[in-house]
């Protein structure tokens, strides 16, 4: 199997890395959080399998919601139609999401979740008459996803370099994260001054400007970049001033990550416009929602009137098996009480992470909720990063798969999700792998 991987499938991102070019382990099967592949091998999932099987492999309770689903209508068209899951679920998201989100666009993955929210946000302002506004702010480190729309308004410049004559123009602010911090200087005393770049920005541009989106409380693809505490709110608050509309791009931080619902309410945010994906349907099937403002969608009621009609739909949009995966997994939420659980096993990740600062090669060491960091530097006490060609996060990766777990690095930060269902002992096994493959790569 692994040479007909190598043979006929092309991978994301592939030849990116070093570690890319390894031979691929190809899983045969998965259970609880362990991923097995086809000589038996068993590995922690420790990045659930790219932040989406949070209540890890074959939960009952979702095999079951499909199955049964199965047995009625496995998919039919939202264009025209309903289905039972697709409206209970949107009415249970409009719940559990913050204040002000009630309605809900279907779609299939993060970058069209996103996609669709500035589609929205272009088009709101237009029926609006406010016609100039039409661009979008993001942070310097965005990543909201691989459709043009969404590199467009990322800031990676890994992803963003080859296609820029295909994108949009965006204006970009620092991204906050006081350990890249150019001031160098502590959230508590600098008086936030990365949000002050949102303030200049828009007290000159606010009438050009759209929409802001942004991850809450987390750069993921950025390298787990965390923002200071208040960021977010006094980003609220500066849109809301200068009305902006506020895309929260939830797609990675929601559904428990961050140790609540959802990133938004750490500071108990209202954003204009939500999305959400990775961890809806607990990892069993692709399926993304925009929730908006009752606001928003009714700027797009217009009968039969061409100009106001949101143009956007997908072929598997509101799919009624993911859309039973997805009512499952808010049950299991629910009646497993998820959050409610989370924390004794954050304080055992923050206590090993503690560890970890200490070892001679980690510069940074970061989490929010079950998110975690870790930052290799050459020369920590002078923040002086390895060269790119020595891929310290790669190999450090790859040792910790010959120790049974799967990590990614991003550059030479070392990522670690673990599925929320992963035990106190099984999150601790998984750290002290990534201690021990960091020193024996490092030291
Ligand atoms: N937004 C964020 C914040 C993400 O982390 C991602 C994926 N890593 C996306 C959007 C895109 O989601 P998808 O890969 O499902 O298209």
């Amino acid at each position: 199997t692994e040479r007909k991987d190598k043979t006929f499938v092309w991978h994301p991102f592939t030849q990116m890395q070093d570690w890319a070019a390894r031979p691929q382990k190809v899983i045969a099967a998965a259970k609880g959080i362990k991923l097995i592949d086809t000589e038996g091998k068993e590995f922690y999932d420790g990045v659930s399998s790219l932040w989406v099987n949070i209540h890890g492999h074959q939960h009952s309770k979702i095999d079951q919601a499909i199955i049964e689903q199965l047995g009625k209508v496995a998919h039919t068209t939202m264009l025209g139609l309903s289905n039972i899951p697709a409206v209970e679920l949107a009415e249970q998201l409009v719940e559990v999401t913050p204040c002000g989100l009630n309605k809900v666009f279907y779609s299939d993955d993060g970058s069209t979740a996103v996609e669709v929210a500035l589609k929205m946000a272009f088009q709101y302002w237009q029926h609006k008459g406010k016609m100039k506004k039409q661009k979008f702010i993001s942070l310097q480190q965005a990543y909201h996803g691989d459709t043009v729309g969404t590199v467009s308004v990322g800031g990676i410049d890994l992803f963003h370099r080859v296609f820029k004559p295909l994108l949009f123009s965006t204006v970009q602010i620092p991204s906050p994260s006081c350990y890249h911090c150019q001031i160098h200087s502590e959230s508590a005393i600098c008086g936030l001054q990365c949000a002050a770049a949102l303030e200049a920005v828009l007290a000159e541009h606010h009438e050009e400007i759209a929409a802001m989106v942004i991850e809450p409380m987390v750069q993921a693809a950025a390298g787990m970049l965390m923002s200071p505490p208040g960021y977010l709110a006094k980003i609220r608050e500066i849109t809301r001033k200068y009305d902006v509309l506020l895309i929260a791009d939830e797609v990675a931080t929601g559904f428990g990550r961050t140790g609540k619902m959802f990133a938004c309410e750490h500071e108990g945010v209202e954003p204009d416009m939500m999305t959400l994906s990775k961890g809806i349907t607990g990892g069993y099937m692709p399926l993304a929602a925009t929730l908006t403002t009752d606001e928003i969608y009714q700027a797009f009621l217009g009968g039969y009137s061409e100009k106001k009609t949101f143009y956007h739909g997908h072929s598997y949009t509101g799919n009624p098996l993911a859309c039973a995966a997805a009512l499952a997994n808010l049950a299991i939420f629910k009646e497993e009480r998820v959050i409610e659980g989370l924390a004794p096993k954050i304080e055992a990740a923050a206590a090993k992470l503690k560890e970890m600062e200490a070892l001679t090669h980690v510069g940074s060491v970061r989490q929010c909720g079950l998110i975690i960091g870790i930052e290799l530097m050459q020369d920590k006490y002078c923040k002086i990063p390895y060269p790119w060609e020595a891929a310290s996060g790669a190999s450090v990766c790859c040792k910790a798969r010959e120790y049974g777990l799967i990590i990614r690095p991003i550059g030479d930060v070392i990522i670690c999700m673990p599925p929320l269902a992963s035990t106190v002992e099984e999150i601790e096994t998984m750290l002290e792998i990534i201690k021990r493959s960091i020193r024996e790569i490092t030291e």
